[in-house]
Order: C-alpha cells, then sequence, then structure tokens
C-alpha cells in the first residue's frame, strides 16, 4: 500500500504554519509631552550649560545616561544641586509642588520649567475644585512626583491621593452611621493621574460615587488622563483585535507609570503581556508557541530601545513590523 497518495483528514485541514512576525501598535513611544520637556532641556544646557532636572527627567534609564553626557545630571533636591555646583535646576515633565520655586528662588539659581501643559491643567483644575468646595481625590500612586506636585498645588488637607477605595479616608457610604464609620463629605471630585487606565479609573470612579451621592451627595468625575496616553492603550486594544497576538512586550523604564499600566491593558485582553527595559529581559520561554508578538512602549521610551527589542526578536526568527515601528507623526500636539 502507498503512504504517498494519503489523503488523512489531518494532511487535508493543515495549514501551512503562521510566519513568526512581529507587529507594533500605532501609537507607541515617546510622548508629545516627555519630547517637548526633552527638547526644552537639552537645548537649554548646550546654550547655558549644566543643568540639574529635579528628580528623574524622564523614567528611562537609557536616556538619562545620554542626558548626562550632554550636561544634564539629575539631582534629589535643589540643595543637592547647589552642593554639587550646579547654577540651573528643571522641573521634569511629571511638573512639582509649588514649592520647587520658592526654593529655587531662595537659593538663587534659575529655573527651568518643563512641566507638561497636560499636567499643568490637572493643577489648574485641582486648585479650582478645591476652592468651588470639593475634597479632592487624586486617582493615582501616592509616591509619584505627579501625584505630589497635584497635592502640592491644592495645597489643602482636604485632598487624598487614592489607587483603590480602602485608600480613601472614608469607610462608608454617606448616610450610613455607626461605630468606626466614617463617611464622605457632601463635595467630592476625582481627578486621575495622567498616565492611569482609563478603565480602572472608571471602576474606582464607580465605587467613589456609590460612596458619595447618598444624602444629596455631589460627586464630580474629571477625566484628566492625558490624550497620549489614552491613545497609547487605545492603540494597543486595537493592535490585540486586528493581529491577534500571542504575546505582548511592553517597552519602558521600570519605574514608568504608563509602561505598566499598557502592560495590564494587554493582560485584560487575555494576552500574556511583560513589562521590559531592555531586550535581554526577554526571557527565551515566552517565545514559545508565540507566534504573532505585539510591541507597545510607554511614553518615555526611546525608538532606539524599541528598535533593539525588535532587532532582538528578528534574530530570532520573526519578521519585521510592516512600515517599521513609527506610523503616526511625531510632532502632533495633543488636545488641552
Ligand atoms: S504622558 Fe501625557 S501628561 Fe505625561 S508628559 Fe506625556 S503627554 Fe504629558
Amino acid at each position: 500500500m502507498s503512504t504517498a497518495l494519503s489523503t488523512s483528514p489531518d494532511a487535508k485541514t493543515q495549514q501551512p504554519p503562521r510566519q513568526k512576525r512581529i507587529v507594533v501598535a500605532d501609537e507607541l513611544g515617546y510622548c508629545w509631552g516627555v519630547r517637548r520637556a526633552l527638547d526644552i532641556i537639552q537645548e537649554a544646557a548646550q546654550k547655558g550649560g549644566r543643568v540639574a532636572p529635579i528628580g528623574d527627567i524622564i523614567h528611562n534609564p537609557q536616556v538619562v545616561e545620554r542626558l548626562r553626557s550632554k550636561g544634564v545630571e539629575g539631582a534629589a533636591s535643589v540643595q543637592e544641586a547647589v552642593n554639587r555646583g550646579f547654577r540651573r535646576v528643571a522641573i521634569t515633565a511629571h511638573g512639582m509642588g509649588p514649592h520647587l520655586a520658592e526654593q529655587a528662588a531662595a537659593a538663587r539659581v534659575e529655573l527651568i520649567d518643563t512641566t507638561c501643559p497636560l499636567v499643568t491643567k490637572v493643577q489648574r483644575l485641582a486648585q479650582k475644585l478645591v476652592r468651588q468646595g470639593y475634597f479632592l481625590v487624586v486617582y493615582g500612586d501616592a509616591d509619584h512626583p505627579e501625584v505630589k506636585g497635584v497635592l502640592g498645588w491644592a495645597n489643602t488637607s482636604k485632598a487624598v491621593a487614592a489607587k483603590k477605595i480602602e485608600d480613601l479616608p472614608w469607610n462608608a457610604k454617606r448616610g450610613e452611621e455607626g461605630p468606626g464609620k466614617v463617611a464622605p463629605p457632601r463635595k467630592v471630585a476625582l481627578v486621575s493621574q495622567t498616565t492611569k487606565n482609563v478603565d480602572e479609573l472608571m471602576k474606582f470612579a464607580r465605587q467613589l460615587q456609590e460612596m458619595v451621592v447618598p444624602e444629596g451627595g455631589e460627586f464630580r468625575l474629571c477625566n484628566t488622563i492625558c490624550e497620549p496616553t489614552s491613545e497609547r492603550q487605545n492603540a494597543l486594544k486595537r493592535l490585540v483585535e486586528r493581529d491577534g497576538c500571542d504575546m505582548i512586550l511592553a517597552i519602558g523604564g521600570r519605574k514608568s507609570s504608563n509602561t505598566a499600566r499598557l502592560a495590564e491593558v494587554g493582560r485584560a485582553m487575555g494576552v500574556p503581556s511583560y513589562h521590559i527595559e531592555r531586550p535581554d529581559e526577554i526571557d527565551p520561554a515566552w517565545l514559545e508557541g508565540a507566534t504573532t508578538i505585539g510591541i507597545t512602549a510607554g511614553a518615555s521610551t526611546p525608538d532606539d530601545v524599541i528598535e533593539e527589542v525588535v532587532a532582538r526578536l528578528v534574530a530570532r526568527g520573526y519578521a519585521p513590523p510592516e512600515g517599521g515601528i513609527r506610523k503616526v507623526d511625531p510632532d502632533y500636539v495633543p488636545a488641552y
């Protein structure tokens, strides 16, 4: 009996193996605000000499290293910058509370402000809401510089940072009384750290609203997640829906909040998703059975780091992304 003409069901249905490939989100990497901050500070260093941004100018160690060679070197405080001989300090794209300008003036050093205008908008909004009598809740990481800065501008004891309902100073709905029960005040407003996940913000907002609205309470939600952050999250959702990714790599500094959110978005869609900072963090075990790998990157990830990750995957037999890594105009200005 010949086997050459065998037409087993398997042979009939068998598809050619899918080509291993890399697909990239339409929007990824450097956002407008980070690009703007880097341009301002590099130009300042080039024209007038060394500048010390207070805190991390950007949550990406590779870029921090590159900036150091151009005379831009972070310091933990104005005092530390002065002690190290800097005559100029800078506020990073994340923004800072008003105390920094006061400290710079007192130390007689020049202050360069690179706060992203989308963060400034949240700072001003926080002040306005407090003036209007709202207790302010900032949905975000209490120790993130942006959140600290927004609370600094709110300048009130009636403001708190929270990322889950248990972080709030209340544990009961308005109108609920009894031993140990603490209910919220009548007016509560919610703003968000600009780089948060909108689905998680909405979940938190619904829970907070349920606590506040009984008994005539007033709840105001201001979605201050910035357009570039939302766009990166939406672009990742589109990528997974369109290309059916087997795995997502979200590239960005370990401390980058928005990169962590991108990995969360991938996982929420049921795709194994990993937050990596460098290509050598790719575990070969992740690639087993992964035919289509989706790539996204946080708002502070430079293109060359994304390219290095792509090159690492190409070396492992994946076809590079059609049309390269950047598909949109990097110079667009978001609405604010
Ligand atoms: S992530 Fe948004 S708020 Fe933050 S720097 Fe970029 S554009 Fe500005």
